[in-house]
Order: C-alpha cells, then sequence, then structure tokens
C-alpha cells in the first residue's frame, strides 16, 4: 500500500520484469540522496495501458518510466507532452505536476550526453541504424544538434520511412532511407554510425549486419545496447579503427535526467552508474 510519506515512480514494461538496471540504479539514488521513495517495475498489457495511467494519476505516483511497446501507445493517455516527446511521438518518461501527467522524452538526451564526450555531432553525416522508439529520439535529437545528414537504415521499410519523414518535416536535417537487406555497406563518408536496434540485447554473439569495410579512419561507432555493452558491433567497428561509445552512458544519463525532473534533485551520476555496473556485475 502507499503511505502517505512515500513518494512512488512506477515503470510501465510489455513484459515480465524481474529487476532491471534502471530500477536498481534509481533505487540507489533515492537511497544517496536520503529520499523515501521508491521504483516499482509493473508488467502492463497493452490493453491494459490506459487503465494502468489512469490508475498511476489516481494513486498519487510521481512519475515513471515506460518501455516498448508502450512508448508511443501512452501518449493517448497523458495530459501534456513536453516538445521533443510530441516531435518523437514517443515517451519513455512521465512526471507529475499537479493531477497532470506529462510525457518527456529523456532517451535522445542521455544518448547526446555521452555522445558529446567523443564527438560533436554537429555537421556530421549519420548513418542511423532503427527507426523504433530510441531511434526516434536519438534521431530527433541528432538532427537538432545539427547534424548534416542522416541515413535511416531499417529492416521494416514503412517504419523506416516515417522516421525520415518525421525528420524531414519538423528538422533542418536532410533524411534519406536506406533498405537493409544483407549486409548493409557502411559508406565511407559516414562519420558516425549508431546501433538503434535492439540486436545484441543480452546476447553478445548477435550481429548487425554491417559491412565495415569502407569506413573511413575516423569514425565514431555508438550502441544503445547497455546489458551487455562490449556488443558484437562495438567490436567489429573498434577492429576497423573506429572510436566507439557504449550503452552504459545513455542508460546512466536518461535515468539521471529523469531522477531530476520527478525530484528536482540532480543525482550522483557516479552512484548510479556503480550501480549500473554492479547490477549487470561488470
Ligand atoms: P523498438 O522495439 O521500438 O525498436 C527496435 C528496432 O530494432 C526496430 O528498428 C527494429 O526493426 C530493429 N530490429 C530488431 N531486431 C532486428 C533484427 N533482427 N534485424 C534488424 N533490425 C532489427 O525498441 P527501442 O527502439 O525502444 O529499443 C531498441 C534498443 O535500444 C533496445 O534493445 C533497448 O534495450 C535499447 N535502449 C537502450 C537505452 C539505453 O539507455 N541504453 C534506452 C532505450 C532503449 P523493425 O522496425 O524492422 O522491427
Amino acid at each position: 500500500m502507499i503511505s502517505s510519506s512515500l513518494q512512488e515512480i512506477c515503470s510501465l514494461f510489455g513484459q515480465p520484469v524481474a529487476g532491471n538496471p534502471t530500477q536498481f540504479m534509481i533505487e540507489k539514488a533515492f537511497a544517496c540522496h536520503a529520499l523515501e521513495w521508491r521504483y516499482l517495475t509493473l508488467d502492463v498489457a497493452p490493453e491494459d495501458l490506459g487503465d494502468a495511467v489512469r490508475g498511476m494519476r489516481a494513486m498519487g505516483f510521481r512519475g515513471g518510466n515506460v518501455t516498448q511497446p508502450h512508448k508511443t501507445a501512452v501518449v493517448e493517455f497523458l495530459d501534456r507532452l513536453s516538445d521533443a516527446a510530441r516531435l518523437m511521438g514517443a515517451v519513455n518518461c512521465i512526471v507529475r505536476e499537479e493531477r497532470q501527467l506529462i510525457g518527456e522524452n529523456t532517451d535522445g538526451k542521455g544518448f547526446m550526453q555521452s555522445l558529446g564526450g567523443v564527438i560533436d555531432p554537429a555537421g556530421k553525416r549519420v548513418v542511423l541504424l532503427g527507426a523504433g522508439g530510441a531511434a526516434r529520439a536519438i534521431g530527433v535529437e541528432l538532427a537538432l544538434a545539427g547534424a548534416a545528414a542522416i541515413t535511416v537504415v531499417n529492416r521494416s521499410a514503412e517504419r523506416g520511412q516515417q522516421l525520415v519523414a518525421l525528420l524531414n518535416e519538423h528538422t533542418q536535417t536532410p533524411a534519406s532511407y536506406a533498405a537493409w537487406e544483407g549486409e548493409f555497406p557502411l559508406p565511407a563518408d559516414c562519420e558516425l554510425a549508431v546501433n538503434a536496434t535492439s540486436i545484441g540485447l543480452n546476447d553478445p554473439e548477435a550481429r548487425v549486419p554491417i559491412d565495415f569495410s569502407a569506413a573511413a579512419q575516423d569514425l565514431v561507432a555508438a550502441d544503445v545496447i547497455a546489458s551487455p555493452p562490449d556488443t558484437r558491433f562495438l567490436a567489429e567497428a573498434k577492429a576497423r579503427g573506429a572510436k566507439t561509445l557504449d550503452g552504459l552512458g545513455m542508460i546512466v544519463n536518461q535515468g539521471a535526467i529523469a531522477f531530476r525532473l520527478w525530484t528536482g534533485i540532480a543525482p550522483d551520476v557516479t552512484v548510479m552508474r556503480e550501480a549500473v555496473e554492479e547490477f549487470l556485475s561488470l
């Protein structure tokens, strides 16, 4: 039961969850900042999503995270969206303001914060692999940061073209779609390649079908996969001389931004990073 002194955050998942790195990291941050808050993980079926969000509102939850398949579907049950979430059409974070639930997206911003330590995407030519929730968030943030061009490579042409249309209609960065049949040959002029597919999640052997043979010497390859962080995609890129960025920074940063939105406190990101590493036994 919810006690009056306890603040609660809930996380809406589309599949059974036995704890996850975000929950572990946020709970550690609550403890570090002496907050009597709890982060619950809840498995919600797609047909129950509206009831779950109404329940959050009725029971006074301070906010939540949303994972797939709910990131797009949740939009219609929220009271308002941040500008970025509206543009992306995807919400990964819910913040309560009085009785209203506001949809935010911290995935793209979390990615951009960790990317900033490796490369400034302004003026860079990007290949973005994937067109799901993570890719939409990252594509929009890269475009808003002034990327020179974005090529979206996705297995489903329809989803890939939807993301390209969104980028071309709402940002200044020209975007194009490239079909993904067999191995995608990374063009020599690509300066940043981002794996935003789910290939590699919980499977270090899973291979993103990319041919790096024409890759430029100064290529940066970034992966959204945090578990495990040393993906085959990054290993192959590194073998061709690329600088690499794993998904750990993104998961920590998206959580830190959400934490600040929920609590008003800038969390200790070192504690959060250590928590993710502990959870993943790194
Ligand atoms: P979605 O389900 O929305 O999208 C998945 C994407 O992966 C789609 O583009 C899909 O293509 C593509 N894909 C999946 N399997 C294959 C395959 N075998 N071959 C080619 N393409 C494939 O998921 P999200 O975008 O929300 O998440 C993607 C990944 O990002 C997840 O693994 C998630 O864990 C990770 N993530 C990491 C975060 C972090 O903080 N580090 C934050 C958010 C997400 P298609 O459209 O053709 O189905």
